[in-house]
């Protein structure tokens, strides 16, 4: 799914070509897609504004209109945005199209459905985007931007050590903090050293530093690459190239690029961690409660080889069926068709 620094390249590429640019209608095909799922309201709703900014807050990308609304686009697992002459051929899997003044269309592509779009208007005192019934501020659970200049390495150590549990599951909750996935948590904690399963309550002032400044350098670089096209991400202007840049995210088998080592996978929550068990230790304390989840772990010396790479390949249902490197592929084929098409217009 797409995180911080893939949303961020959906947004920069957005930018130069909709700032200015006027919608004058917008359909709908699946009314799921519209986190208001009224099509007819939606469209009434966006028809005539004018795009004034995009930006990004956490996973979503926020497209400011004229008279203070604003759409926000989550793409979730397989969202995709394109922009593309009106008369450009469209496949099934096109959600909604915003229609611009132009002639060019602003295509949601999603083939397993879990993206939403929302319109809410923006407070003109406080600027947070609020919902249109209750008031409600749509972002108001959401945790800090980790690459935001204010954020301090105290304000980091503020926020970690008023939090419990353990790290995996601390570093992609988004009231922790903004934007970070299942991709870069792994990242960040094998650079920084540390135990997925290690608990925040153990950190010393070191460990949070270290965390602190992996989190951010990884972003950083994952926002140069463009991100990491994996599964079905890719940007308007083309793909990213972060994916071939990860140390240990996917890799499980593979030697850890540090140490040489097999990367390991254990499954925390439902989803897949991979780490290196060998410099990224974990106390005795933190052992005892982490037992069961440890004892799935999979990418040992003896386990390596086929099996593995299957299970891997097999995506989250661990279905060889469509194993992952078949989907990249096939998202891969889309991709040039619409980076032909979007060199066309
Ligand atoms: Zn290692």
């Amino acid at each position: 799914m797409p995180e911080l620094p893939e949303v961020e390249t959906v947004a920069r590429d957005l930018r130069p070509k909709l700032v200015g640019a006027t919608i004058v209608g917008a359909r709908t095909n699946w009314v799921r897609t519209l986190r208001s799922q009224d099509p007819v309201a939606f469209a009434d709703g966006v028809t005539g504004r004018t795009v004034e900014a995009v930006g990004r807050r956490a996973k979503l990308v926020v497209v400011d209109l004229t008279g203070e609304a604003a759409l926000t686009i989550h793409l979730k697992m397989t969202g995709q945005i394109f922009v593309v002459p009106a008369d450009w051929p469209e496949d099934a899997y096109i959600r909604l199209v915003l229609e611009l003044e132009d002639g060019r269309e602003v295509r949601f592509r999603d083939i397993r459905k879990f993206g939403k779009i929302g319109l809410y208007s923006r407070d003109p005192v406080s600027g947070e985007l609020v919902e249109e019934i209750g008031g409600r501020a749509v972002f108001a659970a959401i945790g800090p931007e980790p690459l935001d200049p204010d954020f301090t390495l105290r304000d980091f150590r503020k926020l970690i050590r008023r939090r419990k549990g353990r790290l995996k599951p601390l570093l992609t909750d988004q009231s922790f903090l903004a934007g970070v996935g299942n991709i870069y948590a792994d990242e960040a904690l094998w650079r920084s050293k540390l135990h997925p399963l290690r608990s925040a309550a153990s950190l010393r002032p070191p460990d949070e530093r270290r965390l602190y400044d992996a989190i951010r350098t990884i972003l950083t670089e994952a926002v140069e690459r463009r991100g990491s096209s994996i599964d079905d991400y890719t940007a308007p202007d083309g793909d990213g190239s972060m994916q071939e840049q990860l140390d240990v995210y996917q890799r499980t088998g593979e030697p850890c690029p540090r140490c040489g080592h097999p990367i390991k996978r254990i499954v925390i929550g439902a989803r897949s961690t991979h780490f290196c068990s060998f410099c990224q230790r974990l106390s005795a304390a933190d052992r005892k409660g982490a037992k069961a989840i440890l004892r799935g772990m999979t990418g040992g010396p003896r386990r390596r080889g086929r099996r593995w790479t299957d299970l891997d390949a097999g995506g989250q249902d661990g279905s060889a069926a469509t194993p992952r490197a078949e989907r990249t592929r096939r998202a891969a084929a889309t991709r040039r068709a619409a980076a032909r098409a979007a060199a066309g217009a």
